[in-house]
């Protein structure tokens, strides 16, 4: 590695660690994003089951005796209401297919310690962007693509002047954190667009149809 990439990379790497997660939610909070998410839910009985998983996450498993070290998995998110209420169930599938249950959420448990890490780290996207910067960091160094995320080796890319390795995934880890940064800020802009919504209902939307109301009478 150059001399400029490894500083890029130093620089990267310490832009990623200032960046956290969106704190672990209160109770009213947890209350309030459980009824949002059910809002537009139908009545009765449902069950929606995701027809299929979002995008991959890569993760290290760190296992002495795996060759690979990197895997991937993906989320599908099945929700409903049955006998006894709202449920949110996360399901998650790995490479080769396989099928897991992960997680389930109820409305009648909503202090499970789980849901609030799932608002404040999986919901926001939190950890998705940020074990991808991890992994294109870890190609950068290592000059490997276990996950045949790109679409040419890391062999192949080096033949191209232009197109070298490290630069290539230095650039996939600067968009990743570009990403993570957003992922962070997006609850922020949430909540001042639900604040302003709020007011301008109280102040004018409201007095407004009460004017065209008196008025057609
Ligand atoms: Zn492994």
């Amino acid at each position: 590695m150059k001399q400029e990439q490894m500083e890029r990379l130093n620089k990267l790497q310490e832009q990623m660690w200032k960046i956290k997660p969106e704190p672990l939610p209160n109770k009213r909070y947890v209350k309030k994003w459980w009824k949002q998410v059910f809002n537009n839910a139908p009545d009765g009985k449902f069950k929606w089951d995701d027809v299929e998983a979002g995008d991959w996450t890569p993760w290290c498993c760190g296992d002495k005796d795996c060759p690979i070290q990197w895997h991937q998995t993906a989320q599908a998110i099945n929700y409903g209401r049955d006998d006894e209420g709202e449920y949110i169930e996360i399901m998650t599938v790995d490479q080769d297919g396989n099928w897991e249950f992960d997680n389930e959420f109820r409305e009648d448990y909503l202090d499970n310690p789980d849901l609030a890490y799932y608002i404040s780290q999986e919901a926001t996207s939190y950890n998705h962007f940020k074990a991808l910067a991890d992994y294109w960091i870890d190609c950068a160094c290592t000059h490997k693509d276990p996950l045949k995320s790109s679409f040419d080796s890391p062999e192949e890319h080096d033949k191209n002047p232009n197109k070298d390795w490290v630069d290539f995934c230095l650039d996939g880890a600067e968009q990743d954190i570009r990403y993570l940064k957003m992922s962070g800020r997006q609850n922020i802009w949430q909540k001042t667009i639900r604040t302003l919504r709020w007011w301008y209902r109280k102040y004018f939307d409201y007095p407004v149809i009460w004017r065209i109301k008196r008025w057609m009478h």
